[in-house]
């Protein structure tokens, strides 16, 4: 459990009930949340916006809220989750931006850090890809990188039986482990009956 987290939502439930409490009492004189669930407070609250906006206490909800919010996401943006997609290379004037591009698993859109510059995740990894194509690394990896990149998708099972079978090759050992390039578990791949499509890709078998 990412205890983390779970402080930072019982403290974002404490500032939501907390304006909610105050919500009530200018508008009532009294509360009409009981405790527990914090989300008909966050419900309470957005549908009185305008009363809100109307107490002299709406900056400081807004700041706390949003800090609170903050805080919350922050925690659940787990370092797992979060993917590095290679040095920017935005041409500011005459100058190449230098910042690295990054997003999280699954989303579409990756931003640079320093010039806040969005790029497209899969076309980043492709184009990261081409670019380490020689680049060796442990077999679940390499097919990971693959698919991500949107290559090919294969199974580490059955890429395992093509080294079996010795169709694909190890580059080398880490950690005891076999190592592979993408572009000879891709020239591996093109030899199977599915894998056997044209591209410009064939021919980069070298370790
Ligand atoms: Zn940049």
């Amino acid at each position: 459990m990412n205890i983390d987290a779970w402080d930072k939502a019982e403290t974002l439930e404490v500032v939501l009930k907390g304006w909610g409490q105050a919500l009530a009492e200018a508008l009532y004189g009294f509360s009409w949340v009981k405790p527990g669930d914090p989300r008909p407070w966050a419900t309470r609250l957005l549908d009185n916006i305008q009363a809100v906006r109307g107490q002299e206490w709406a900056g400081d909800l807004a700041y706390e809220l949003r800090a609170s919010i903050n805080e919350c996401q922050h925690a659940t943006d787990r370092a797992a989750d979060r993917i590095t997609l290679g040095e920017c290379g935005n041409l500011i004037g005459d100058v190449v931006c230098l910042g690295t591009v990054r997003s999280t698993v699954g989303a579409s859109l990756g931003r640079c850090g320093e010039c806040r510059a969005v790029y497209d995740v899969r076309e980043r990894q492709q184009w990261m890809i081409s670019e380490a194509w020689h680049v060796t690394g442990f077999l679940p990896d390499v097919v990971r990188w693959l698919d991500r990149a949107g290559h090919a998708k294969l199974n580490v099972q059955k890429v395992k039986n093509w080294v079996h079978k010795g169709r694909l090759e190890s580059c080398g050992v880490a950690e005891g482990r076999p190592l592979y390039t993408p572009a000879a578990v891709m020239a591996a791949y093109r030899e199977t009956p599915t894998g056997r499509i044209p591209t410009t890709e064939r021919g980069s078998v070298a370790c």
